[in-house]
């Protein structure tokens, strides 16, 4: 049996077949898989795609863009998400990311982790979806943010 690790932790139990994903799954992870593509990623030549969908079902697409000025480089998760916020549309219901690696799984960046958990509300996790772009059939390990970010800083301004 393959052994996955995610963050230095065997997982495989999350990990699922993507022909046994709902269909709005699977369509968003093509989504992610098609926005890494359009990775501008010169320096570590390291493509990721990520994909958002909101509560109305729209799918909101993002890839890496570095920067020869390495901190000005922005991820394919917090891309996705501007162009969401910055419509109008923050009530995110379902997240994927595409990115190649040899063995497991390409999950956010400390960040993005930190980034996207300022949208789940009212307790309500946000599904997180990870692949590799290879030919299908392909795995998809299957968290959530609040998974990947248990205990993420929240602004309690005093209260
Ligand atoms: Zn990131």
């Amino acid at each position: 049996m393959t052994q996955v690790f995610i963050n230095g932790a065997r997982d495989e139990t999350n990990v699922r077949e993507f022909d046994t994903l709902d269909s709005s799954i699977q369509e968003l992870i093509r989504a992610a898989n098609e926005a890494r593509n359009n990775a501008y990623c010169p320096y570590s030549n390291f493509a990721v795609g990520a994909a958002l969908r909101t509560s109305d079902g729209a799918i909101y697409t993002g890839c890496n863009i570095e920067n020869g000025a390495y901190a000005a480089s922005i991820c394919a998760e917090r891309t996705a998400a501007v162009k969401a916020i910055s419509e109008g549309k923050r009530d995110f219901v379902a997240c994927a990311v595409v990115a190649q690696q040899d063995t497991g799984f390409t999950t956010p960046c400390g960040v993005c982790r930190q980034f996207l958990a300022e949208f789940v509300t009212a307790g309500k996790d946000i599904p997180l979806y990870a692949a590799r772009p290879s030919n299908l059939p392909l795995r998809v390990l299957c968290t959530s943010v609040l998974q990947l970010l248990p205990n993420g800083f929240t602004f309690h301004n005093g209260k």
